[in-house]
């Protein structure tokens, strides 16, 4: 969907060769989530106006979902100021995944945030069609190692089973005040008792006060403000409202879609142990 892609067999993040293997979900993970099932299944379905496309994606194959690879960063990287965001944001995630509360600073909050978007990055290089970051923007994440503009992260804590291992991206493009087709992407994922939910758009704007008071959701970032940790616990259901985020334009991007521009294409793709 992007419309410059980085060159393929080069870090998404420095544009460098050669590339090494890099978790979708880092390796410390298992110590704190079991890696129980055999098989992950990757469903990619793309909406394009009326057609209807469903397929299966790359990491559909053995193995639990968080035990899953792709080779898209270099090992510079993977070894590099990746790992350091992970060793950074352990001590508070890890008790987050186990359903402890956490005293979170601004510090830690924008820290949670950061791994939760190099999560997004690395998770969208699953399907090439719904690529919606730039290597650009990549290289700056790289650089600040912050979430870039234009990115909202929320969290919840969640209890519930459905989404142990499953996630969910949905990627899109819509016409709001341009010719050109404006990009968007909300990626949903659990980490043992935490839920996280991202969204991402170089254009739309979202009032995520307003999404964070409908869903019940902590906003991580870019609030910077004192909000009140924990917001109640989200069940499965609960979760699999969030992608729908899209079929609310107006309420949290303040405009209507037009009857005859839809969401150009609504894509969505998820990965998650077969049941
Ligand atoms: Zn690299």
């Amino acid at each position: 969907m992007a419309k410059k892609e980085q060159k393929k067999g080069h870090c998404i993040f420095c544009g460098s060769a050669p590339l090494s293997k890099e978790h979708i979900w880092a390796d410390w993970l298992r110590e704190y989530i079991p890696r129980t099932y055999a098989k992950t299944n990757h469903n990619v379905n793309i909406v394009s106006g009326s057609a209807f496309e469903s397929t299966k994606g790359k990491v559909n194959r053995p193995g639990d979902p968080h035990s899953q690879r792709l080779r898209v960063v270099c090992q510079q990287c993977n070894n590099g100021w990746m790992s350091e965001i992970q060793n950074r944001v352990k001590p508070n995630l890890s008790k987050l995944i186990i359903g402890e509360s956490a005293d979170l600073e601004p510090a830690d909050r924008e820290l949670l945030a950061t791994w939760a978007v190099m999560f997004t990055y690395i998770w969208e290089q699953a399907e090439p069609k719904l690529i919606t970051s730039t290597p650009e923007e990549r290289r700056a994440f790289m650089e600040t190692r912050l979430p870039p503009s234009g990115w909202t992260v929320w969290m919840a804590p969640y209890e519930g089973t459905l989404w142990k291992g499953r996630s969910w991206r949905r990627a899109g493009s819509t016409f709001v005040d341009s010719p050109e087709p404006t990009l968007h992407q909300s990626t949903t994922f659990a980490a043992g008792k935490i839920a996280f939910h991202t969204f991402s758009s170089p254009r739309l704007r979202i009032d995520s006060k307003l999404f964070a008071q409908d869903h019940s959701l902590y906003e991580v970032w870019p609030s910077a403000g004192n909000v009140l940790y924990l917001a109640s616990k989200r069940r499965d259901a609960d979760l699999a409202e969030l992608p729908n985020m899209f079929q609310r334009a107006q309420r949290y991007f303040g405009f209507t879609l037009l009857d005859d521009r839809p969401l150009h294409a609504l894509n969505s793709i998820t990965g998650f142990p077969a049941s």
